[in-house]
């Protein structure tokens, strides 16, 4: 007797599996990045969100690109 059914998509920027749920506010994408890069906002300035992944923890001194 199980009706808790999840319904899993993806993310359209990231493409990562994500459960879809009313409880996430960045709904479709994954996160507040994701939703942020498909709005615009990551091109127009230079919108910063702190990244959680491990492999771009790069957190240098030096502020030069
Ligand atoms: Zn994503």
């Amino acid at each position: 007797m199980s009706s808790h059914t999840k319904t899993v998509t993806s993310c359209p920027v990231c493409k990562k599996t994500l459960i879809w749920s009313t409880e996430n506010p960045y709904r479709p994408f994954c996160s507040e990045r994701c939703k942020a890069i498909d709005l615009g906002n990551w091109a127009n300035e230079d919108y910063r969100i702190p990244v959680e992944e491990p492999n771009e923890l790069k957190d240098t001194p030096y502020d030069d690109e």
